[in-house]
Order: C-alpha cells, then sequence, then structure tokens
C-alpha cells in the first residue's frame, strides 16, 4: 500500500460542494482518505478580479501507480468539470499529486515531488497541517521547515469549516 498526499484547489463555482464530491469520487476509484487537512483561502494572482481559492490536501492510501492515480484524478477533474461549467473543458476543482511515499519521477506528463510545492503557501500550509515531519525526497527537509522558509508573501487563512 502506498501513500499519496494529493492537492484539491477550485474557485469557480461552489467549491465545498466540489470539494465534498471529489471525497466520493476519491475514495471510489483511487483509494482510501486518510487524512484531511483544514481548507485553507487565498486571494488569487493576478490583475483581474477573481474569487478567492479554496485548498485543502488529503493523504490517501492506494494500490495504484503514480501514472494510473494521474488518470484517475484527471477523469475526475473532468468528471466535476462537466456538472456546472458552461465551457467544455473548464475545471471547477484541480487535483495535483503533490507527494507518492519516496518517490521522484521527472517526466513531462509527471512530475512526483510536485515541482510547485516549495514555492506556494497555499500547498504547503495544508500539507504542514496534516504532514509536517515528512522530508520531501528531493529537498531533505521537512514540509515544516518548506513552509518556514517559504518566500511566497500571498497569505492563506484556515477555515473553521469541516467539509467531511
Ligand atoms: P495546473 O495544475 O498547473 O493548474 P493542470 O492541472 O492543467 O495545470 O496540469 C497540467 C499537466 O500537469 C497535467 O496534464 C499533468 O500531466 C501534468 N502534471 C505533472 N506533474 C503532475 C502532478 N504531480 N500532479 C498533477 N499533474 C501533473
Ligand atoms: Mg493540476
Amino acid at each position: 500500500m502506498n501513500t499519496a498526499y494529493l492537492l484539491l484547489g477550485g474557485n469557480e463555482g461552489d467549491t465545498t460542494l466540489y470539494l465534498q464530491s471529489a471525497y466520493g469520487l476519491i475514495s471510489a476509484s483511487c483509494g482510501a482518505i486518510i487524512q484531511y487537512s483544514p481548507v485553507y483561502q487565498t486571494a488569487a494572482w493576478g490583475l483581474q478580479e477573481q474569487p478567492d481559492f479554496l485548498n485543502q490536501v488529503i493523504a490517501i492510501h492506494t494500490t495504484l501507480s503514480p501514472f494510473i492515480l494521474l488518470e484517475k484524478i484527471q477523469d475526475i477533474e473532468k468528471e466535476l468539470g462537466r456538472q456546472r461549467t458552461i465551457k467544455w473543458g473548464q475545471r471547477t476543482l484541480d487535483i495535483d499529486i503533490l507527494l507518492y511515499d519516496d518517490v521522484v519521477i521527472d517526466t513531462p506528463l509527471l512530475t512526483i515531488p510536485h515541482p510547485s510545492t516549495p514555492m506556494r503557501r497555499f500547498t504547503l500550509a495544508p500539507l504542514a497541517a496534516i504532514a509536517p515531519a515528512y522530508v520531501h525526497p528531493v529537498l531533505k527537509k521537512t514540509i515544516q521547515e518548506l513552509l518556514d522558509e517559504c518566500p511566497d508573501p500571498l497569505p492563506t487563512l484556515r477555515l473553521d469549516i469541516n467539509l467531511h
């Protein structure tokens, strides 16, 4: 059995509803969810007026290989995107594989650990909430250390909601 950490994020439509739908779909097709981080709210970058993002990290136990897991989460993104959005293919929930045991993969299709993890507070904050002592297999630092060193100035707000 392998442990994978997934980042869930969205800022379009009813994100809390998409998060809850994702729990069911992920449990059914990827593996049991063993941990849920709190949900964090982050302002969107950029000039255009955009709704804030909600982000959450979950840990799953899975027997799927990393590449099959990627296929399954992309199927789930599509499934959720079809529910409400007008533009075909537009996503309402982004799902990224942050970590998969101590596996290191560097291909165009799939990079694990997810390369932007050390630069993004909205990723590190929820990840550190459930896996602070997890050692990043490339950087050889704990997630808590990476969060403490993170240069991302964008604040993340930990929400007082429980969706699962
Ligand atoms: P983003 O996550 O940057 O907003 P997408 O979700 O559209 O963008 O992902 C673009 C591509 O990133 C995917 O088609 C996938 O093949 C690739 N990818 C590489 N590494 C990962 C990973 N660790 N998790 C999820 N997708 C990844
Ligand atoms: Mg993605």
